[in-house]
């Protein structure tokens, strides 16, 4: 048995690990995981408490795969449901689609009995409101907010965050999932990689799992998550597998500001690690006979340059 997780999931592994030693599975272990991140008030990358987008509204997206039959779920842009995962997860279970987004999404939300709420909390507010100088958008000031959107959107004081858990329950099977709210002030309607199958998530129990976070936008581009478990898949040992992902990404431009991925990544034999384009970070693993779960440092690998 295993749960890793961006270091933001702390608060969420002793919910995902009662599961796991319980005899339960990776599946239901991750959206537990998922769900307590996503109920923490003091995380403002993540459903409840989450930095709104442009307009002030709290748009969250969430995907979750079950890596032994490679079914997934994944949601875009919901409010005013706090746990996307459940939702995504709803999606998997009770549709015969794998992402389903807005309207729609709030819909499954409702039909699974799921209560709306406000998501805004005053603290995400407050920052909202000053990161786009106070006032609702009138036409005219919609027109000059389009024009600084690029700089809003890397503005480095508010950019984002995302949780990533992936598990291997004791039966051996693997499970993924991640929810975010995205990046502060993005753009309404816009979808990062944690949606996106392949890009922010990806798990198979043959060979393995990757989640990601950081720039979204690159994560899609680069197929990043696939990309990890597709280099297990040709043989390669996972260093080298989440390495190539990362290098993937080596020269790719973004908008305006400094590129940023961080994955966290498992092998089926249950090797795991931390990547990140940036010095100091961590991710958190728990693994069988610890009483508690570890704090880890990810190894860098930068991605600008050639
Ligand atoms: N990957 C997330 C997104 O682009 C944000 C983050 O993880 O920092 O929405």
């Amino acid at each position: 048995m295993l749960l890793i997780a961006s270091a933001n999931g702390s608060v969420g592994m002793a919910a995902g690990w009662t599961i796991l030693r319980a005899g339960g599975s990776a599946l239901d272990a991750v959206e537990a995981a998922a769900r307590m991140v996503e109920a923490n008030p003091d995380d403002h990358s993540v459903g409840f408490g989450g930095y709104p987008n442009l307009e002030g509204e709290v748009e969250l997206d969430a995907s979750i795969m079950d890596g032994a039959t490679r079914r997934a779920g994944a949601v875009g842009a919901v409010c005013g449901y706090r746990h996307p995962i459940t939702i995504a997860r709803g999606v998997m279970e009770r549709l015969p689609h794998v992402m389903v987004v807005g309207r729609g999404a709030e819909r499954l939300a409702s039909e699974l009995g799921m209560e709306r709420e406000n998501l805004l909390t005053p603290e995400s507010e407050a920052s909202w409101r000053e990161g786009r100088d106070g006032e609702l958008p009138s036409s005219d000031s919609r027109r000059r907010l389009l024009d600084r959107v690029s700089s809003l959107f890397t503005d480095p004081e508010h950019v984002a965050g995302t949780v990533n858990f992936l598990a291997i329950d004791g039966a051996g099977h693997l499970a993924s999932a991640v929810s975010t709210s995205g990046w502060a002030w993005k753009y309404p309607g816009r979808l990062g990689d944690s949606p996106v199958i392949g890009a922010g998530n990806y798990c198979d129990d043959r060979y393995g799992a990757a989640a990601c976070t950081g720039w979204g936008e690159l994560a899609i581009r680069g197929a990043t998550a696939h990309t990890v478990v597709g280099g297990l898949a040709a043989g390669l040992p996972l260093e080298l597998a989440a390495e190539r992902a990362m290098n993937e990404l080596r020269g790719l431009d973004v908008p305006g500001g400094e590129p940023i991925m961080q994955l966290v990544a498992l092998d089926s034999a249950g090797h795991h690690l931390g990547l990140s384009s940036q010095p100091g970070n961590s991710y958190v693993a728990w693994e069988e006979g610890q009483d508690n779960y570890a704090t880890l440092p990810r190894r860098l690998v930068p991605i600008t340059g050639q």
